[in-house]
């Protein structure tokens, strides 16, 4: 490539130097609790894949069940060609699970937030986010072209200081926040968040792509667990996450989806989720609700994992390395190295020991650490090898 294009390589080297740089990496086959990777099986805690719905057979059967009913392609955008009646299913499917009036899917939770926040919200209004939301939240806020403005991480007090100070001097106002956050696992204060709305007039937009299937009775997600479930919300999430499919989705008032249905560009000119993907969804919506020993299983483990490594932390000497546990609240467990050098060796070393792991570092988050999701179909002894790699890495020498 010509000179124009120098700046790629200095630009790699860049992120190199700060250990920054990402790749992909093969997993082989179907991942579950365990992957198979290069001849090596490892214990998986790096899936979204909470209830183990990806590798469930019923939705293997639904999927193929659906090509070939439909083919592989849904051949055009929803208001074209696209349109089928199993989309329509799944959406009513997610309004019941939801217990809103009606629900639009997306082709993904991505698109979902950026179609969704594009059309609520434009340049005479202003959009206030959480410091700590998903990048895609961020860049629907960017999209829309309205004033964004961010509040520290779940500080109701910082968000009530800014829409004392600039709610007034905007047409509408939309907040929008993660319910479970993606990185760090912890809870949006939402009750307060939705009163703090109700006093300034502001729209709210929770992003539960990390809650459904794993919050709640039902399993319906965070809204539904805090009691806020016949409040005024757009709730967004994903099909990728518990539900094992791909996909993402609003839900909310009649009128709100069909306005989103007219207004939002990233439904409307895009071509409509797959035959597969939908029945995928549609069948992992009823299993959600119909087996919560799933979610009772989830939550045993998160539990036990918490209390084992807070034990650990409280025995363990001042010579073992500075690891800390993140404050989270659901299957998303962090623990925090001191420097992203510190992070990628951790993350070889558990691998080396047979765990998959993620080691997330800036700028998806601001400070390095090694990130763990738990999942319904891990064995108890996978939970005990999570332990003891833990205790190991606490007591290396640095
Ligand atoms: C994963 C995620 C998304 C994106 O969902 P996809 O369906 O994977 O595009 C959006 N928001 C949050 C909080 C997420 O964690």
């Amino acid at each position: 490539m010509g000179d124009s294009y120098a700046w790629l390589d200095k630009s790699l080297a860049a992120l190199h130097r700060a250990h920054r740089y990402r790749s992909v990496q093969a997993i082989d086959g179907m991942a579950g609790a365990t992957i198979q990777r290069q001849g090596q099986t490892l214990v998986n805690f790096a899936s979204n894949d909470y209830l183990g719905l990806a590798s469930d057979p019923r939705l293997a059967a639904a999927a193929i069940a659906a090509i070939r009913t439909y083919g592989t392609g849904s051949t055009g955008s929803r208001l074209l060609s696209g349109h089928r009646d199993l989309h329509r299913q799944l959406e009513c499917a997610i309004a019941a699970l939801k217990g809103t009036d009606d629900a639009m899917v997306f082709s993904s939770g991505y698109l979902a937030n950026l179609g969704a926040i594009a059309a609520l919200v434009g340049s005479p209004d202003l959009v206030l986010g959480d410091d700590y939301n998903h990048s895609s939240l961020r860049a629907g806020g960017r999209v829309s072209g309205a004033t964004v403005l961010n509040y520290r991480h779940g500080d109701m007090t910082h968000l009530q200081s800014l829409l004392g100070s600039h709610r007034h001097q905007h047409r509408r106002c939309l907040i929008t926040t993660d319910s479970v956050f993606s990185m760090d696992g912890d809870l949006c204060p939402l009750s307060e968040l939705l009163d703090l709305a109700q006093t300034y007039d502001a729209m709210v937009l929770v992003d539960e792509a990390h809650a459904t299937g794993v919050f709640g009775q039902r399993g319906s997600g965070l809204v539904e667990h805090l009691g806020c479930g016949g409040r005024p919300v757009v709730t967004v999430g994903t099909l990728s996450k518990a539900l094992g499919s791909l996909g993402g989705y609003v839900a909310g008032s009649r009128t709100l989806i069909d306005f989103l249905r007219n207004r939002a560009p990233g439904w409307i000119y895009t071509t409509g989720l797959s035959p597969a993907d939908t029945a995928a969804a549609l069948a992992a919506t009823q299993i959600i609700q119909q087996e919560p020993q799933r979610r009772q299983r989830l939550w045993h483990h998160v539990n036990a994992v918490i209390q084992r490594l807070d034990r650990h932390f409280a025995q363990a000497s001042t010579t073992a390395i500075p690891l800390r546990r993140l404050p989270s609240a659901s299957p998303i467990i962090c623990l925090q190295p001191n420097s992203a050098a510190a992070t990628l060796k951790a993350s070889d070393r558990l691998q080396q020991m047979g765990l998959w792991v993620a080691a997330v570092r800036p700028p998806t988050v601001p400070t390095s650490r090694l990130r763990f999701t738990l999942m319904a179909t891990h064995q108890p002894d996978h939970i005990d090898q999570l332990l003891e790699a833990i205790s190991v890495l606490m007591h290396l020498d640095h």
